[in-house]
């Protein structure tokens, strides 16, 4: 049985990072950049005021105070949009309002507060200093920069710089199709009758879920079951994806013919079982250079095989940098037994206290139970040769909400 972490090194060795495709940038929210984004002009690309108030020639200005303003003729004025063409001279000034052009000759702008009003003069009460208020060109990006860099996630400031930039279009990494299979007799699937003995096919949902939670594209390959030729069939329907899952049927039982009929369709097998609790029978392989996941088929075991290698490697795919998810220092409250030689994946929920995270499990960890997935936050990693887990043990939790910043380092 392979340990996990070379289980992972193994699966991202063989994944390829996918080319690239030119999209609007609303639609590029969640996606790696795929190009590096070079400043054309500056930004701001003039000077302009931060304040409303009066432009002014700050030698004009210079120790003025309420009992001795200094008065400057009002020659005009300068909103946003709307510069004013002329030259400031000495002992004028131009009303300006905030995001307004800065006209030549000022070097200064007072603010409306500090300003008294008189016909056609206006009166300073303060000295603002030398540039005063004014939001240089160039301040916030240089023309000839690079401003965002290939491998970067678009958020919403990369979407607010690339408009500010002046780029509509932009260059992403392309999202995989990911294609998914079910398989077992009992299954029925949600449009079907239940009936006594099935089980309802949660597996498709939760992973075309965690898919979509990755910024992938799930393609449902329905359920096959427990025979050769509808597995085989099913899975040629999935060759045109770019990465192929299956859930179920890897295992040792009489019915487990998932792994064989995968190599049948032409899968070279890298590994079969991690030493995992849960999901132990894991195959990897590829067809070509199309990554297969042969998951577990018990709900927790997917999802958390989900999460330790498919999620990395669709993350690798669509170019990103950190794969992994953010590693917590916690505090165990409670004894957790650990029965296997398998590094334990225990799911918890974390509490903070004094400063410090508290992991406590969140119930029965049988693989096929979903709740205790539902109130996770997080995964304690207990590896067994650091066995047995006493309350108040310094562990370390994978966060299953947040991700690793920056640093892309695994967890084992
Ligand atoms: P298997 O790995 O095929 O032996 O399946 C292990 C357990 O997971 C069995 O109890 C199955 O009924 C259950 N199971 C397998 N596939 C699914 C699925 N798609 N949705 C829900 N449960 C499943
Ligand atoms: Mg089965």
């Amino acid at each position: 049985m392979l340990p996990i972490g070379e289980a992972q090194k193994k699966v991202l060795e063989e994944i390829p990072i996918l080319g690239r495709e030119r999209i609007y940038i609303l639609e590029a929210l969640g996606r790696v950049l795929a190009q590096d984004v070079e400043a054309v002009r500056d930004v701001p690309a003039a000077d302009n005021s931060a304040m409303d108030g009066y432009c002014v020639r700050h030698e004009d200005i210079v120790g003025a105070n309420s009992s001795n303003p200094a008065r400057l003729k009002l020659i005009g004025e300068s909103p946003a949009g709307k510069p004013y063409s002329g030259t400031l001279e000495s002992g004028q000034a131009v009303r300006i309002m905030t995001g307004g052009i800065i006209p030549k000759g000022a070097d200064a702008v007072i603010m409306l507060e500090d300003t008294e009003r008189e016909g056609d003069f206006i009166i300073c009460l303060n000295d603002p200093g030398l540039r005063a208020h004014i939001r240089p060109k160039g301040e916030d990006v240089r023309a000839g920069e690079i401003v965002l860099n290939q491998g970067d996630v678009i958020r919403p400031p990369e979407v607010g710089m690339l408009a500010t930039l002046g780029h509509a279009y932009v260059y992403v990494h392309q999202r995989p199709v990911v294609a998914i299979l079910s398989t077992g007799d009992e299954l029925v699937d949600l449009d079907e009758p239940f009936t006594q003995g099935k089980v309802v096919c949660s597996n498709t949902y939760s992973l075309a879920a965690q898919v979509l939670d990755c910024g992938a594209i799930p393609l449902s390959l329905g359920i096959a079951s427990d025979n050769v030729d509808d597995l085989r069939s099913r899975l040629n329907d999935g060759l045109r994806a770019d990465v192929i899952l299956t859930s179920g049927g890897v295992s040792v039982g009489k019915y487990d013919l998932v792994k064989d009929t995968l190599t049948e369709v032409g899968m070279k097998v890298k590994f079969w079982k991690v030493a995992m609790k849960p999901g132990k029978p894991l195959v990897f392989g590829t067809i070509g250079n199309k990554p297969v996941f042969g998951l577990p088929g018990n709900p927790t075991s997917a999802m958390i095989s989900f999460e330790q290698f498919v999620r990395p490697a669709l993350f690798k795919m669509m170019g990103r940098k950190n794969l992994f998810r953010s590693l917590l220092d916690a505090v165990l409250a409670q004894d957790v037994k650990v029965s296997s030689g398998r590094l334990h994946l225990v799911r918890c929920k974390l509490f903070e206290k004094d400063g410090v995270k508290i992991a406590v499990s969140t119930g029965t960890q049988s693989s096929g139970a979903l709740r205790s997935m539902v109130m996770a936050d997080g995964l304690m990693i207990l590896p067994p040769e650091k066995a047995p887990f006493k309350a108040g043990d310094k562990i370390k939790v994978q966060s299953l909400h947040t991700d690793s910043p920056l640093s892309p380092t695994s967890h084992y």
